[in-house]
């Protein structure tokens, strides 16, 4: 099957979108506000999270099975899961917390090619994924439609969480004007990553997505927050939006068809 099989959903607050690149199945999507991408150690603490505290709907989206190195992580799995994709290993989970809640899935990896279809339409999006091509890619997808993102990012002992708001406050761009390459980066796998601080990032992450959806002020727009996760001390870090970004530009030019605006 090619394309995208929709399985079931419904009226959510929240939509995850974790992906993975052919076959989509979108299961259960539709209203929701909140968009997940990544379901795994950050997307994963965020969707229980916004789970346990009220949110409607949700939307999953990621391309990924659960492997048994996820478990130590990703609280939504166990060794049940394992070979499962985990949009509906976390879609069962959510459900079987929050059975009124409508849970949309998407098994998908987005890109620059299908960001547009997959996240338009969602009131926030969370940005769950591990590596900077997908970053700032959902950096500049969030910015063409005008929907806020949380940016949200763990590596070795510390995290990292931002907000982005288009057109109004400092994008990932403004932050990093030379967004370094891949294999500039260090990856999870070569300086390890701590549970708890994912853990911690992606509680927070959905504590910002819950001030924006209620109309609320977000507290990391234009504040860079990052854990120290050996002290487990927070500190923020003021960002300035740069009025050559690129990015940003695109943000205040585009007009994005069916995004909801912020009060
Ligand atoms: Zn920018």
């Amino acid at each position: 099957m090619s394309g995208a099989s929709i399985v079931g959903v419904g009226g959510h607050d929240v939509a995850i979108v974790g992906v993975g690149g052919h076959d989509v199945a979108i299961v259960g999507v539709g209203g929701h506000d909140v968009a997940i991408v990544g379901v795994g150690g950050l997307g994963a603490p965020a969707a229980a999270a916004l789970a346990a505290s009220g949110a409607n709907a949700l939307t999953l989206i990621d391309d990924d099975l659960v492997e048994v190195s996820n478990l130590p992580r990703q609280p939504l799995f166990d060794v049940t899961d394992v070979g499962t994709p985990k949009v509906e290993a976390a879609a069962r989970r959510l459900r079987a917390l929050r059975p009124g809640m409508r849970v949309a899935t998407i098994r998908a990896r987005v890109d620059s090619g299908n960001a547009a279809r997959i996240l338009a339409g969602h009131g926030v999006i969370i940005d769950g994924t591990d590596g900077l091509p997908s970053k700032s890619m959902l950096n500049d997808a969030a910015l063409t439609l005008g929907i806020p993102l949380v940016h949200a990012g763990a590596v070795g002992l510390d995290g990292q969480l931002f907000t982005i708001l288009p057109g109004r406050s400092a994008c990932l761009r403004c932050l990093f004007p030379e967004l370094p390459g891949e294999d500039d980066m260090p990856t999870c796998q070569q300086s390890g990553i701590l549970g708890p601080v994912v853990g911690a990032i992606g509680f927070a992450a959905a504590a910002e997505a819950r001030r924006i959806l209620s109309g609320e002020a977000p507290e990391l727009a234009n504040r860079l927050a990052i854990l120290d996760g050996v002290r487990v001390r927070w500190r923020t870090v003021a960002v300035r939006p740069n009025p050559r970004c690129p990015a940003c530009d695109a943000a205040r030019t585009a007009s994005p068809p069916g995004v909801r605006s912020l009060a």
